[in-house]
């Protein structure tokens, strides 16, 4: 409990401070978008007061003050990452864009008729739907890696899967609906020694472990940074040098090109052949705030902070009767899925809402792993750093009235 200074932390999230329908508002939604701290709220405001101008292009001071600062986050993203250069940081809208930008442009120039693309079974839509669209255009087949009751993937199923027709492998980090921290080193080594390429969605992973591009050895990495107490509409595609130069561009336009005649364009070299148009650019110089205030708390921290709390919510939850976790694998991160016999998951939603406690209800863009579970979908917690263990017991107290209601 020690390990962070929770306190202090929650001072810098102006929006915790509230009450919700008469309670103390507790946020328990942080898988779908964490809150923002001050810090980056006040950068986007010093930008538009400060320097807005448009980026690359001007030679006049703002033009230059905004260009740094919007490079100056690319660097901090290298690190932040542990990338091996800075041109392999692109700047996305987010996580959905960057798998869809990895598909249209890797997969299109690599991925033709009888090619596999493999994914897992616990995928977020938005790592399901673009390869199917894809295979759907090439000829091409999606397979699915299976999974254990627990929720974690059946690696030897995945091994007797692999073939030289995989052309890609494309699995999430952390499960956004179960939690599970998938072995992805595994997977890209294993990947590796059949030459298929591996994206990794990394959108529930940046916020809470280390993610370390040289150590994992991934060909792409995708994350959205509003799950990074960053601005909605922005996030990060990494990608080996190799890769993304040997790719074909994703959007046509102004940034990503060196000679544009109407016969004929030459285009840019990375990481702008993959940024076209104007980019987000407040959100961007605002991102290094965020990955700044993570820094300043340390990930190991916040990752030990958060296993304790997240340990203490399964203790406190078992207690309920007729509650089932949907998802138990070993290796966990911030998110506690369940059901309650008899009472439907969005009864509970709304009935904690009217409790000041924000949860996820539904199937969280995963359906094809509510059918495996045969389930509509579920209760979701997930935490993050600002919250407490005193919030945990709210969660938990609202819950046992609620069930004590409906006996
Ligand atoms: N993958 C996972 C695992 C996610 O949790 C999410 C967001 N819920 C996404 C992809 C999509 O992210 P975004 O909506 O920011 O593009």
């Amino acid at each position: 409990k020690d390990i962070l200074d929770v306190q202090k932390i929650r001072e810098e999230f102006p929006i915790l401070h509230q009450e919700v329908n008469g309670k103390p508002l507790v946020y328990f939604d942080n898988a779908a978008t964490t809150q923002k701290p001050i810090r980056v709220i006040n950068a986007l405001t010093e930008y538009y007061s400060g320097y807005n101008a448009n980026i690359h292009r001007g030679i006049h001071t703002l033009a230059e003050k905004a260009t740094s600062a919007f490079e100056d986050t690319r660097k901090a993203v290298k690190d932040f990452i542990n990338a091996r250069e800075v041109e392999e940081v692109i700047f996305t809208y987010g996580t959905t864009d960057g798998i869809n930008l990895v598909a249209s442009t890797f997969g299109r120039a690599n991925i033709n008729e009888g090619d596999e693309v493999i994914i897992s079974s616990m995928e977020h839509h938005s790592n399901i739907v673009p390869w199917q669209m894809l295979c759907e255009e090439k000829g091409a087949k999606l397979k699915v890696i299976p999974i254990n009751e627990k929720g974690e993937i059946i690696f030897e199923a995945f091994e007797k899967m692999l073939s030289e027709k995989t052309k890609l492998v494309s699995i999430v980090h952390v499960s956004n609906t179960l939690g599970t921290i998938n072995p992805v080193k595994a997977v890209v080594d294993k990947a590796h020694e059949y030459g298929a390429a591996v994206l990794i969605d990394g959108a529930q992973a940046s916020a809470h472990i280390n993610i370390d591009m040289q150590a994992l050895d991934c060909d792409f990495y995708v994350f959205s940074l509003h799950k990074l107490f960053g601005p909605t509409g922005s996030g990060i595609l990494y990608g080996k040098r190799s890769f993304l130069e040997a790719m074909p561009p994703f959007r046509g336009g102004g940034e990503m090109i060196k000679e544009v005649t109407f016969e004929k364009t030459t285009y840019n070299d990375i990481p702008y052949k993959f940024e076209a148009g104007t980019p987000n650019i407040a959100d961007v110089v605002a991102i290094k705030k965020a990955l700044e205030f993570v820094e300043e708390y340390g990930k190991d921290n916040i990752a030990k902070y958060e296993d304790e709390l997240l340990r203490y919510g399964n203790e406190q939850l078992q207690t309920i009767p007729g509650l089932k976790f949907i998802g138990t694998a070993q290796d966990r991160v911030s998110v506690i899925s369940f059901i309650i016999e008899g009472i439907h998951h969005f009864d509970i939603g709304m009935m904690m809402d009217a409790r000041g406690v924000a949860l996820r209800t539904g199937h969280h863009c995963t359906q094809p792993l509510m059918d495996i579970y045969n389930i509509e979908g579920t209760v979701r917690a997930s935490l993050s750093l600002y919250n407490t263990f005193e919030e945990i017991d709210i969660m938990v107290e609202g819950l046992k009235n609620i069930v004590e209601r409906f006996k």
